[in-house]
């Protein structure tokens, strides 16, 4: 009816149009906040490898610092900080300009007679050997690098830790440390619908960012005994830190809710992308770049020890930009030692022979149900299950553990057809991800794709979203809330909630703030102790 047309057509167009504009929407109530004085217990203890490492290079405000501390210390100090950026942008740059800029950099900091030769390599002798011959291959990147290193950790970082540099820092460190809450955002239309509660759009009020926020009910979780399992969703998404998986930026509570407030990811599901879209079915260009980088998400994950066990389209979600993340770790285990487990979880269609067989498995599901993933990119229905096809589960268990994968779908070229096979090996020891050595990113179908500068993000999407396109179904508020009017929480589930709600995320909180332009904007006014705005933070 009208009503309810209009009130979709204003939470759309809300929605969209804080997207859009961002930090810079003039609508927006801008808030403001100044740099807090830092507490002493938050100062490092010792300074050695781990803290350099932790305070210079892995967090990015910390990187920042220290960067511009050195260029506006001794000249060395700063050519070893423009050697390390410009080795960086080099390991990026494609094959066309390689070459030159390798030149470039080797003349500029590696050559004796430069103003900005880094004379700390010529204590080292195997790297002067090696610079002799003019080669600059990864062995020699690595060297130098090391050599850097081992130098900034040493004088420079130890008069890092004295300057106002650091100081600044650790204001950071302790606005970073602030307790969230609802008021910490705005919040626009619901997206979707989980086991425990909606999932909605918010946006930061300092910086402007868009996330997305799942919210579990609190007494629904208790009802369902689901609080161990979003404990562990939780705890393994702030341990991620791939641009290919939905990271975590903060974890809260509201009276009501213990919130996750994530990568909005606004472009849709591949589900909704597979069936919901047109003619069913992705086409190949962007089959091959969804699938690296879903590989690549998968790989960080096991890297880490950590089975998803949860790989379908429905869970890989698109952003803005038209790049894909797989989400919803809720089903994600982390193997004990890592040990085998033998427990049968995951979907229908796209389990793997050794789960339905109730044997004990480590990382080779996910390369089973990414097959079959695949194969519904394609084809619009699974190898083992046709697309809406009623079917009892012991059916498609027993073609699974029998029958062969069929190709039928003209669409299917044969190295498709070759990587689907290879993942479909009923034999875990067969399976492409699974055999000794062997790497699913260097079978042919990928030859289009250059992995590193896909994990940089330097590699355009076939296809990007329309910005003014809401890529999710409406979702009625009502919501039946009966059922757990009964429980009641005591005190033992509060001490969980607050341990739960641990706030801003280090690394992802300190990008938001680099990428919103606060970071610079605040920078620049207070360094110069120009600071008359209120301390709201
Ligand atoms: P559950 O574990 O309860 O199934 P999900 O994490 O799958 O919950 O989220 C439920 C729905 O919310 C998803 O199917 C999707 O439509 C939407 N959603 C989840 N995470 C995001 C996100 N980061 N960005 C956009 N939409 C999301
Ligand atoms: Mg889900
Ligand atoms: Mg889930």
């Amino acid at each position: 009816d009208l009503e309810s047309w209009l009130e979709r057509l204003v939470v759309n167009t809300a929605y969209l149009k804080a997207q859009q504009g961002g930090r810079n929407e003039p609508n927006m109530q801008r808030e403001f906040l100044t740099l807090p004085k830092p507490k002493k217990s938050t100062a490092p203890r010792g300074a050695g490898e781990k803290t350099y490492e932790w305070l210079c290079e892995r967090q990015p405000i910390g990187k920042k610092l220290f960067l511009q501390f050195l260029l506006t210390s001794d000249p060395q100090r700063a050519a070893a900080a423009a050697f390390l950026q410009e080795l960086h942008d080099w390991s990026f740059a494609e094959d066309a300009t390689r070459e030159k800029v390798r030149q470039r950099i080797l003349a500029k900091f590696c050559h004796p007679q430069s103003q900005t030769f880094l004379s700390y390599l010529t204590e080292d002798s195997n790297v002067c050997r090696t610079l002799s011959d003019k080669s600059l291959d990864e062995e020699t990147v690595q060297k130098i690098t090391d050599a850097t290193k081992d130098f900034l950790k040493g004088k420079p970082f130890l008069e890092y830790l004295k300057s106002p540099y650091f100081y600044r820092f650790l204001q950071w460190k302790e606005c970073e440390r602030q307790k969230i809450t609802d008021k910490y955002f705005y919040e626009f239309r619901t997206l979707g619908r989980g086991g425990f509660g909606e999932v909605c759009v918010v946006q930061v009020k300092y910086t402007g960012h868009m996330y997305a926020c799942k919210k579990l009910d609190k007494r629904r979780l208790k009802k369902k005994s689901g609080e161990r399992l979003a404990l562990q969703e939780k705890q393994i998404l702030e341990k991620v830190n791939s641009p290919f998986i939905v990271n975590l930026a903060y974890a809260y509570e509201s009276r009501t809710h213990l919130c996750l407030v994530m990568d909005l990811m606004s472009g849709g599901d591949l589900k909704f992308h597979i069936y919901e879209l047109g003619e069913r079915g992705i086409r190949m260009e962007r089959v091959v770049y969804y699938v690296a980088q879903i590989i690549s998400g998968i790989l960080h994950l096991h890297s880490m020890d950590i089975v998803y066990r949860d790989m379908k389209p429905e869970n890989v979600l698109l952003d803005g930009k038209g790049q894909c993340r797989v989400s919803d770790l809720g089903l994600a285990v982390e193997l004990p030692n890592g040990k085998m487990i033998c427990q049968r979880a995951g979907t229908t269609g796209y389990m793997a022979p050794e789960v339905l067989k109730q044997e004990y498995y480590r990382t080779s599901v996910d390369w089973w149900a990414l097959g079959c993933s695949i194969y519904e990119m394609v084809a619009a229905r699974l190898p083992f299950k046709d697309f809406r096809e009623k079917v009892q589960n012991t059916e498609v268990t027993r073609r699974t553990l029998e029958d062969d994968c069929k190709f039928e779908d003209k669409r299917f070229d044969a190295p498709t057809k070759e990587l689907i096979l290879q993942f479909l090996k009923k034999k875990v020891a067969h399976r492409l991800g699974c055999r000794k050595g062997d790497d699913p990113r260097n079978h042919t179908f990928f030859k289009n794709i250059n992995f590193h500068r896909l994990e940089a993000g330097l590699v355009e999407p076939p296809w990007v979203p329309k910005p003014n396109v809401v890529y999710a179904k409406h979702i009625d508020d009502y919501r039946d809330n009966s059922d757990v009017k009964d429980v009641e929480l005591d005190a033992k589930d509060e001490k969980f909630f607050k341990d739960f709600s641990t706030g801003a995320v280090p690394i992802r909180w300190q990008r938001e703030v680099i990428d919103s332009g606060l970071f610079d904007e605040l920078n620049e006014t207070q360094m110069n102790g120009n600071s008359k705005q209120k301390t709201t933070c």
